[in-house]
């Protein structure tokens, strides 16, 4: 008998969550990798599928290798694909760890890769599209660690200006009238790797349109791996989903031995059918193609392969001039939406503040050569 050919490689997940896409890889210890294209944003690179060179920003959550381990190849790949220099953004706790690595790729290789490191504090905004502005928060696990939410910032005319003619309001403005007031509408939160806490209870948290959560737990005896580790356990995930008003809660960085339909019966069976209704796995390849097809029926699109001269569905459904926001709207498929009423008062214990333990591309770019002196580090 001849040998096997390797294991076809797996396809990206992906989740149309109107108005964004989701694309990524995600295993947990091994691999994750997210990317939301309508924002031009991609968050950890464990790994780096040719797809994900797209986003313009990357925003690193912590330093373990299943989340920063093809960060160098994704700045090298996109300077050799002609894509401009990769904007990364990251806690400023990890900043030096990450351009000390940076200048060991730069030493290894002769040349040295351009890209540009964001480090940021908590909450400091780094504004990745117009009027679409990125945060970091801190999140509680086992090296130091951000999750990140994504909001809108939007202008409305204050109460008092309704109604008024367009002149009045020129002339008011012209005369140095603020008329306008500002907010945010949170739309997409990504926890990384992460122990329950209060960090998921803040406000831009728990209103955020889309949640893309951690859960690497499912068994009912793993609370204490969950808790060693500072991952998140169904358990946890039940409990959150009881005080978020997300439309969709995606779950990643699920472990290779959990198969998806004991994932989806446990989360049935702790969160309830209403909740668990909410929830998404991206690496559910069968599932979220049904429910894809499902989204391209109910839109009156052809299914995929019907029509090989149509272009792939772009800007995830989203109306022309239409903003990024716009509240919880149903998708296609008749999404689930809103969260319990009154149920913002509620904290789940274990989310109260707590003390914890501690191909051929274009001609490669000409490169910065290497400064005369390069720095020497102490060998180990
Ligand atoms: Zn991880
Ligand atoms: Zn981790």
């Amino acid at each position: 008998m001849l040998p096997k050919p390797p294991p076809r490689e797996a396809t990206l997940g992906f989740l149309l969550c109107p108005p964004f896409r989701i694309y990524g890889e995600s295993i947990a210890g091994e691999i994750t990798t997210l990317m939301i294209p309508e924002l031009d944003l991609g968050f950890d690179i464990g790994s780096c599928p040719r797809a994900m060179l797209s986003s313009k920003h990357l925003a690193i959550t912590h330093g373990h290798m299943d989340h920063i381990g093809a960060l160098a190849y994704y700045c090298s790949q996109r300077r050799f694909q002609g894509m401009g220099d990769a904007k990364i953004v990251c806690d400023e706790r990890i900043a030096p760890a990450i351009r000390t690595m940076m200048d060991g790729f730069s030493d290894l290789e002769g040349q040295r890769t351009p890209y540009t490191l964001i480090p940021v504090q908590p909450d400091q905004p780094v504004e990745i599209k117009n009027n679409i502005l990125l945060r970091g928060f801190k999140a509680e696990h086992t090296c130091p660690a951000f999750g990140y939410t994504v909001a809108e910032k939007r202008t409305k005319l204050k109460a008092e200006f309704l109604g008024l003619p367009q002149e009045k309001l020129k002339e008011l403005k012209d005369g140095g009238t603020d008329i306008t007031y500002s907010f945010e509408v949170p739309l997409i939160t990504y926890t990384g790797d992460t122990a329950p806490g209060a960090h998921l209870l803040r406000e831009d948290v728990r209103k955020s349109q889309i949640i893309i959560s951690e859960c690497t737990f499912f068994e009912p005896d793993h609370k204490e791996r969950a808790k060693v580790g500072m991952h998140m356990h169904i358990d946890d995930i039940a409990e959150w989903l009881r005080v978020v008003e997300c439309q969709y809660l995606v779950l990643v960085h699920i472990s290779r031995r959990t198969d998806m339909m004991y994932a989806r019966k446990r989360i049935a069976e702790v969160a309830g059918p209403k909740n668990a209704e909410k929830v998404l796995f991206l690496m559910d390849y069968k599932a979220n193609k049904a429910r894809y097809e499902g989204q391209l029926i109910a839109a009156g699109e052809p299914l995929p392969g019907a029509d090989r001269d149509r272009p792939p569905p772009r800007g995830g459904g989203r109306g022309p001039g239409g903003g990024f926001g716009g509240g919880p709207r149903s998708g296609p498929s008749g999404g689930p939406s809103g969260g319990p009423p009154g149920a913002r008062s509620f904290t789940p214990p274990s989310f109260r503040p707590q003390t914890r333990p501690t191909d051929g591309g274009a001609p490669r770019p000409p490169m910065r050569p290497l400064p005369p002196t390069p720095p020497t580090r102490p060998q180990p």
